[in-house]
């Protein structure tokens, strides 16, 4: 090897040494500016995603089930698709009784369930009947002993009393206990103050209707017709029926008319806010 070969050979040397410090800075360089793109990125993000969940907190706080429900369903209506959101309690009065096994049976074929509001004389003969109701995942209310409104509201407490002992015939047939009223004739113009608190005080909940089918003196068809005609631009619905041979003949019918109108059918839960005309709740979400 002589000395230009030599030199040559450190020259060569020199070159990759001084190629491998250039990569070595430039790979580091894209490297650390990949680096600040990527945290600045997720910082934003994650600034957005805050700011997103701190307004959204902010919307749900102090809003009530019904107050939601109500804005949902405003907030659908000024869109194309008016159905979501639509509920319907089917609230069937006056049972246990002959139909009630099929009035179950029926709701099962729909994949729905209701809320009864019994009366306890009738408890007491149908006690198989008040089980199945609640074997199927049904609401069982209660609707007072007497039925009348000369005898509820003799004292402040007699309504109160009453619902007391469809509380026990409820709790020897079932073992379970139920909140939920409904008094016969509704709350209003019937019901006196003092008796309302009565029962709210004792921790009831009670249940008016919206929307009365008037079943009770109606055809199979004229049911019907009532419930297309009053159900119509109404969200948040309340269906009174009660247990008639010409309710259990339309009820399927009814079941899959309220189906197609974007209606999702619930049993009242123990949990829900009573609706009635004393609280202002019952046509809070039509204004
Ligand atoms: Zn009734």
């Amino acid at each position: 090897m002589n000395e230009n070969e030599l030199n040559l050979k450190d020259k060569l040397r020199d070159f990759y040494e001084h190629k491998k410090k250039e990569t070595f800075l430039i790979g580091g360089s894209i490297l650390l500016i990949l680096s600040i793109l990527l945290v600045s990125i997720v910082k934003i993000n994650s600034k957005e995603v805050l700011a997103f969940a701190k307004s959204r907190n902010a919307a749900l706080e102090g809003e009530t089930i019904t107050s939601m429900v109500y804005s949902g369903a405003e907030e659908m209506q000024k869109g194309p698709s008016k159905t979501y959101g639509k509920v319907v309690y089917l609230t069937i009065d006056d049972g246990p009784s002959e139909y009630t096994d099929e009035i179950i049976k029926i709701l099962n074929k729909n994949n729905v369930k209701a809320t009864f509001f019994m009366i306890n004389g009738n408890m007491q003969a149908y006690p198989e009947q008040v089980k199945n109701i609640v074997k199927n995942g049904n609401t069982a209310g209660f609707h007072s002993v007497s039925h009348d409104i000369h005898k509820l509201y003799v004292s402040k407490t007699s309504a109160k009393e009453e619902f007391d002992t469809n509380q026990a015939t409820f709790k020897k047939i079932t073992g379970q206990t139920s909140k939920v009223i409904r008094l016969p004739f509704g709350s209003k113009p019937y019901t006196p103050r003092a008796s309302y608190n009565a029962l709210v005080d004792s921790g009831y909940k009670l249940w008016d209707w919206t929307l009365d089918t008037e079943d009770w003196r109606s055809t199979s068809s004229q049911i019907m017709e009532n419930v297309k005609k009053y159900s119509s631009g109404s969200d948040n619905v309340v269906l009174l029926m009660h247990e008639r041979k010409q309710t259990v003949e339309i009820l399927d019918e009814m079941i899959k008319y309220l189906k197609s109108e974007g209606f999702e059918i619930l049993p009242i839960k123990q949990s829900d806010e009573a609706r009635n005309y004393w609280n202002g709740k019952l046509f809070s979400e039509e204004n």
